[in-house]
Order: structure tokens, then C-alpha cells, then sequence
């Protein structure tokens, strides 16, 4: 039976812990990093990447950290209604009809180009922006050579501006056509910041890099790094976190209760489709945790693994929606209650984000960022606990 002295969060049937001093850890390595003049602006968009973005941006402010980014101006009223301060910058698009909600909650709005500058402009309030130029990613922002257009937005008499931003696309890749393009996005961005100056207009925030920027490039980290991956101690992939020179440490763990302990007989199948069959008699574990916590349905089948015990149990049979099986024929004495490691460390052995990743043919961003709401999120190592 679950230990009476575990914390409610983790009686359920999943749960993530968060382990605050490995964020405090990334925040100080981060820091590091900062050119004079720079802060942090950490990107805690769809639910900081899964971890929970009240949690992790509460403990942030508690650091000092005074800016961050979210996608949506919903990501952005759910933080200001849990008393996160500092400045939030919407960097995606809102609908006119929630201009309102960027005024009530004093959020930053991120204007994607001139004719979404003229909308937001016709809006008759004044509303706090910074603008997006397009240095070659060709996603959000005003094309970085259309000078005309910019000085135009700056000219919107009920804009705020109270920044100017580029976003990198290949800062992660070090061949010299991507280094070269990374220089070519730098340029261009300063370029457009000195025209703009020349024209009387002022920048006041420029911000260029998110992780892999500030990484390989923290020269041209300005007033803001929008880091996000590297903050949860992970990056996208195994080979980015390895080769990226500075320890990072994993701030999220998943975690899951074996619901039950079963025997099966060689020759037994087991599961939707029957696709795990006993080669020889055989243990499977019933784990409470399955694709509807975001657990990706492609680890089915031994592709995944979880720990229990500090030993690897392949996933067997095809992942369901709310639970999974394992096989346990090699790990003694387990019993229904004990706890699966679904992500993180059991004795030895540790599962990373970017392990699920490699299996699921995807980067960790992904993995983390699709974790379900059902998953209960508690920092881990309080006092409390
Ligand atoms: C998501 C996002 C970031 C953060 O990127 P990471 O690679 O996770 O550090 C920064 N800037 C923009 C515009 C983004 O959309």
C-alpha cells in the first residue's frame, strides 16, 4: 500500500515532480552566461514546456527572474491571476476581441507584422508591444528588409513599443552555412534596429536568442535570452545536451503507480491486439499512466522502458490510453503500489525527456510539452515535504 507519509500530490495514480534545485541550478548556469545588461526572459509557454507554468514561474520570480514568455494571451492571464509579476510577452497571435484581456492583465503583445499592427492600432487604447522582425525563419514578423513597413508600425500612435525581436532558426547547427545564416539574421536585425534609430525611432528592448542561441552565441544575447529547454536542464535532443559544454540538470520527473502485479503463462497474450505474447511464463506490471498523460503510443511494444527498482522494464503490448504494461519478470518482489519511473532516476539507472524523445522519433520539446493536464505537478524538496 502507498506509504501514509507520502504527500497527497504523489497518492495518485501519476504525478510530475519538479526539483527546484535543479531549476535554481539552470537559472544560475544560464545567468552565466548573460552578457552586461542581460536578463533572463524564460519561455514558459504551453505549461512551461509541461512542468506547470504557475509552479515554475512562481519559483522564477522567487530567483529574480522579472520577464517571461508565454504563446497565448490565455498563458498570460493565468499567470497574472496567480500574482506572477514582471513584464509577460505574448510572442504568438491574439484575436481583437481579447485586445482587452492584454490591457486588464498588463501583457505584452508581440505585433507579427505591419497589418497586425494597424489592427491592434485601431484598437484606440494604448497597448505595451514589442515587434517581431524576420530575419529568415519566414514565420511571425515583418520582413526584415520591408524598412517602410517597420518605421510604419513605429509610427502606430497607440502602440507601447517597448521592444524589437528577431528569433533564430538554426543557432542549434553548427555547420558553417548555418553559422553564417545565424550571422546574416544578427545582421540584418541590427540593421534594421540603426535605420530605425537613424529615423528617430527607439528600440528600447532587443532580444535575439533563445537556448541554442544563448548558447552558442550569448554575443548577441542583448537585453533578453527567451531560453526555454535549456531552463527544464534538458535540450531537444541527447547529442544537443551533450554537446552544449555547460551541466544542465533535469528539472521534471514523471512518475506512476503500478495498479496491479500479474502472472501470465507462456504462450498467454496480452493487451489491445494481443501483441505482447509470453515467450516464457512470465510477470507484467499494470502501470497507471498511458498516451492520455502524453506518453507517446510509438514506445509501445519494448520500444519504451520504465524503471522500477532501479532496473529497466521494457514497455510490453500496446500502450492504452490511462495505462500501460510492463514486464517485470526480472525485477523481484514487486507489488502493487510500488512506483514506476516514467522519467527521471531509480538507483542507477535514469530515463531522460530526450531518451522518449529518440524512441518517439521526436525532439524533447515535444515529448514534454504534450504531458497531460491530469498529471498532477509538485515541486519536490520543500520544506513541506
Ligand atoms: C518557444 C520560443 C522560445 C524558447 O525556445 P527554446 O528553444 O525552448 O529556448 C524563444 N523564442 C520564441 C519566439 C519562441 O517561440
Amino acid at each position: 500500500m502507498p506509504d501514509k507519509r507520502e504527500p497527497a500530490f504523489c497518492r495518485g495514480r501519476a504525478w510530475i515532480e519538479l526539483d527546484q534545485k535543479a531549476l535554481r541550478h539552470n537559472v544560475g548556469v544560464l545567468r552565466k552566461l548573460l552578457p552586461d545588461g542581460c536578463e533572463l526572459m524564460p519561455a514558459v509557454k504551453t505549461n512551461a514546456y509541461g512542468h506547470g507554468a504557475v509552479l515554475i514561474s512562481r519559483e522564477l520570480n522567487r530567483l529574480g527572474v522579472n520577464a517571461f514568455c508565454v504563446a497565448t494571451v490565455q498563458e498570460g492571464a493565468e499567470l497574472r491571476n496567480n500574482d506572477i509579476t514582471g513584464t509577460i510577452l505574448v510572442l504568438g497571435y491574439t484575436h481583437p476581441k481579447d485586445f482587452l484581456l492584454l490591457r486588464r492583465y498588463h501583457l505584452t503583445q508581440t505585433v507579427l507584422d505591419l497589418s497586425y499592427a494597424k489592427i491592434l492600432d485601431r484598437y484606440g487604447k494604448k497597448i505595451s508591444v514589442h515587434v517581431k522582425i524576420d530575419t529568415g525563419m519566414r514565420r511571425l514578423g515583418e520582413r526584415s528588409e520591408k524598412i517602410e513597413e517597420i518605421s510604419k508600425i513605429f509610427e502606430c500612435r497607440n502602440l507601447n513599443i517597448e521592444g524589437i525581436f528577431t528569433h533564430l532558426c538554426v543557432a542549434d547547427e553548427n555547420s558553417s552555412e548555418s553559422v553564417a545564416f545565424t550571422h546574416a539574421q544578427a545582421k540584418a536585425f541590427y540593421d534594421v534596429v540603426a535605420e530605425l534609430h537613424q529615423r528617430g525611432f527607439i528600440c528600447p528592448k532587443k532580444h535575439i536568442v533563445s537556448s541554442d542561441g544563448l548558447l552558442y552565441y550569448p554575443e548577441l544575447a542583448e537585453n533578453y535570452a527567451r531560453v526555454g529547454i535549456a531552463l527544464y536542464g534538458v535540450l531537444s535532443t541527447r547529442a544537443d545536451t551533450e554537446r552544449c559544454g555547460i551541466s544542465l540538470e533535469p528539472v521534471l520527473s514523471i512518475k506512476a503507480r503500478i495498479a496491479l502485479v500479474k502472472d501470465l503463462f507462456q504462450g498467454e497474450a496480452a493487451g489491445y491486439g494481443l501483441q505482447f505474447v509470453a515467450s516464457q511464463d512470465s510477470r507484467i506490471a499494470v502501470v497507471a499512466i498511458g498516451y492520455g498523460d502524453g506518453i507517446p503510443r510509438s514506445l509501445s511494444c519494448g520500444v519504451g522502458s520504465v524503471l522500477i527498482q532501479g532496473i529497466k522494464a521494457p514497455i510490453v503490448g500496446r500502450i492504452c490510453m490511462d495505462q500501460m504494461l510492463v514486464d517485470i519478470s526480472n525485477i523481484p518482489n514487486v507489488k502493487a503500489g510500488d512506483v514506476a519511473v516514467i522519467i527521471g532516476q531509480s538507483g542507477d539507472e535514469k530515463i531522460t525527456a530526450c531518451d522518449l524523445a529518440e524512441q518517439d522519433g521526436t525532439i524533447s520539446n515535444e515529448i514534454l510539452s504534450r504531458l497531460g493536464e491530469r498529471l498532477e505537478r509538485q515541486f519536490v524538496g520543500k520544506k513541506e515535504f
